[in-house]
């Protein structure tokens, strides 16, 4: 942890106190907790790659309860460049090999998992096991029982475990939510959601490696999508049905390319989802009993829009990553509630594997039946 100075300290409090006071998923008790928070907790980044370098690591130098205080990485020609651009020491700079000394390392408290998605699993047991807190990127891991691993390794180190679903802590999403536990348009009907880019370039890539990604569009960009269906209806789906669809299978050898899936939920409301790595899309719409409501975009960094039936949305545009690593950072200090926990990556992780299981039986109905613990609907 690093001291940081009184007048910092007073400004964090003042918007802490604040901010938790008027965001409904950080109670009024835990923002009074505030005023004895003294300390920013240690960051460091595991995989130096594109995220890292152009979203989390600036956003890192933004966050009120969080800084970067290390990195660990392969390539050791980016261990001088980075530990000159953001001041880190040399005995806060790791590879993956002497990773598991970060364990002595009294500057780092939190771990992020930013690797290929088979590393997710393997990185995350061995922070755990430094007795270090986690977050790991989307998707968790490789399959169910990988994300179980990681949850036991957390559970049993006593270590917090967070996911890097940035979106909960981004105000146009928690207004999605709002509007679903308020029933502001009345009962939710139908939702479509769809996440997906266009892949050209690079086809040695690892996203179109099965064995280093796991899977193709589902399990980069369809995660969005199941989450958008998920807090757009405020609940877990009871079935899916899904199916593939391939037009360029000379790219796309190894990975799936475009996938649609719909989902019902015990209120009787229907999603359907679309994730492609070959069409651009990204948006949220639901229709209600009373009214819509529209994300377009619904999951790009920023900056997301929205409109509903009663008008525009409007809200102060901020890094979804700062205010995520803040948001997991106050989980860990001020125990506020952990607004996308672990069990939220394997429920979703679950949610993929019935899909690729609908598609392999010609897109025969998947039942799901989600038990308390994996219950984080909204
Ligand atoms: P990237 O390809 O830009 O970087 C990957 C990093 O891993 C590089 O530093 C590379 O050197 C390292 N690496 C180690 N072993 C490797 C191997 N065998 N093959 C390839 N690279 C290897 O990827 P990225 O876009 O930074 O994505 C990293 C993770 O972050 C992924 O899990 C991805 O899904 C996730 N991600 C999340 C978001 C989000 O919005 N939450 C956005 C982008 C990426």
């Amino acid at each position: 942890m690093k001291a940081i100075s009184r007048r910092s300290f007073t400004k964090q409090l003042t918007k802490g106190a604040g901010a938790a006071a008027l965001t409904s998923h950080i109670p009024l008790a835990c923002a009074m907790k505030s005023s004895t928070q003294k300390k920013k907790l240690g960051v460091a980044l595991v995989g130096l790659g594109s995220y890292s370098t152009y979203q989390l690591a600036p956003a890192l130098e933004d966050t009120e309860h969080c800084y970067l205080a290390g990195i660990v990485t392969g390539t050791p020609e980016k261990e001088s460049v980075w530990a000159r651009k953001y001041n880190i020491p040399a005995e806060n700079i790791f590879n993956y090999s002497n990773f598991d000394g970060i364990k002595d390392n009294k500057d780092i408290d939190i771990v992020y998992v930013v690797l290929p998605n088979s590393m997710h699993a393997e990185f995350s047991i061995r922070a755990a096991r430094a007795g270090k807190h986690v977050i790991c990127e989307k998707p968790m891991a490789m399959n169910v029982a990988e994300c179980d691993e990681i949850i036991k390794a957390c559970e049993a180190a006593g270590v917090k475990l967070g996911m890097g679903y940035r979106l909960h802590s981004e105000p146009y999403t928690q207004e999605v939510k709002r509007f679903v536990r308020e029933k502001t348009f009345g009962e939710i009907l139908y939702v479509s959601a769809d996440a997906a880019y266009r892949s050209t370039s690079n086809p040695g890539q690892w996203r179109l490696n099965r064995k280093l990604s796991g899977g193709g569009a589902l399990v980069n960009m369809g995660v969005y999508a199941i989450q958008s269906a998920i807090y757009a209806t405020g609940q877990n789906p009871v079935s899916v049905s899904a199916q593939e669809f391939s037009t360029r299978p000379e790219y796309f050898k190894d990975t799936d390319e475009t996938i649609t899936a719909q989902f019902e939920f015990p209120s009787g409301a229907v999603a359907n989802i679309m994730t492609s790595h070959n069409v651009r899309a990204n948006r949220l719409f639901a229709t209600c009993t009373n009214g819509w409501f529209e994300l377009d975009p619904a999951s790009t960094y920023i900056p997301l829009a929205g409109r509903t039936s009663g008008g525009p949305l409007d809200f102060k545009q901020e890094s979804q990553q700062k205010l995520q690593m803040d948001d997991f950072a106050q989980h860990i200090l001020l125990d506020t509630p952990n607004v996308a926990p672990g069990e939220m990556g394997k429920r979703d992780m679950i949610i993929v594997e019935a899909i690729y299981a609908s598609i392999a039986k010609n897109g025969i109905k998947q039942h799901l039946d989600f038990k308390t613990n994996y219950g984080f609907g909204n």
